[in-house]
C-alpha cells in the first residue's frame, strides 16, 4: 500500500527549510501532500492561491509531491485522504512546545493519526517564513534561502527593484 504523508502549515511563504523536509520525507514516503491551510486568524503576506500557484510551481517535476490546501480542522482533511501520518519539521527546542501541543491534540482528536517530524538541516535551522519576510521587507537577500520564484514575489509585493541589491542588502 501506498505510503502518504501530510506536510501541513501556513508555507507563507514556502523555504527550502520545507522544501528540505520534503525531499527528506519522500526517501520515506512514497508521496507527500503539502497541505496550505486557510486560516482566518492568520494574515498572511501571499494569499491562499499565491501559496498554492507557487508550490505546484517549484514541485512541478516532482509527481510524488501533491499540492493542495485546506480549510478548517487538520484532522477532517486528513480522513478525506489516504494519509497515515502528518509531518512536521523542527527547528529549535522553542519549536517544540507548539508542536508537541498540535501534536497531542491532532492524536487526541483522531487516536490513529501520528505526527512524525523531521529535524531541520544545518544549512536551514535558521530559516522561518517571519524571518524570510521580515529581511525581504527590508530589502535583504533571500536568495539561497528560498527558491528563485519566491524571492521574486517577496520584492514584487516589497515593490523592491528585482537586482537593485546586493547580498547584504545594500544599494549596488
Ligand atoms: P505553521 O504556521 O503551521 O507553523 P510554517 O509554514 O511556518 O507553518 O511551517 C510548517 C512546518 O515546517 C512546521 O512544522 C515548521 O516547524 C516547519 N519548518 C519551517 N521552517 C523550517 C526549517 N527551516 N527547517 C525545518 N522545518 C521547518
Amino acid at each position: 500500500m501506498e505510503k502518504v504523508a501530510i506536510y501541513p502549515g501556513s508555507f507563507d511563504p514556502l523555504t527550502y527549510g520545507h522544501i528540505d523536509i520534503v525531499e527528506r520525507a519522500l526517501e520515506i514516503f512514497d508521496k507527500v501532500i503539502l497541505a496550505i491551510a486557510v486560516n482566518a486568524e492568520k494574515r498572511p503576506l501571499f494569499s491562499v492561491r499565491e501559496r498554492l500557484e507557487m508550490a505546484k510551481a517549484i514541485f512541478k517535476d516532482t509527481p510524488n509531491v501533491i499540492v493542495d490546501s485546506f480549510k478548517g480542522l487538520l484532522v477532517d482533511y486528513v480522513a478525506k485522504t489516504n494519509a497515515k501520518a502528518l509531518l512536521r519539521g523542527l527547528r529549535a527546542t522553542s519549536d517544540f512546545e507548539y508542536e508537541f501541543h498540535m501534536a497531542s491534540m491532532n492524536r487526541s482528536l483522531n487516536p490513529h493519526l501520528d505526527t512524525l517530524f523531521m529535524m531541520t538541516s544545518k544549512d536551514y535551522f535558521f530559516v522561518s517564513s517571519r524571518t524570510i519576510k521580515e529581511v525581504a521587507r527590508l530589502g535583504g537577500a533571500v536568495e539561497g534561502l528560498v527558491p528563485d520564484l519566491v524571492a521574486q514575489q517577496l520584492k514584487k509585493k516589497f515593490k523592491i527593484p528585482l537586482g537593485k541589491k546586493n547580498q547584504i542588502g545594500w544599494e549596488v
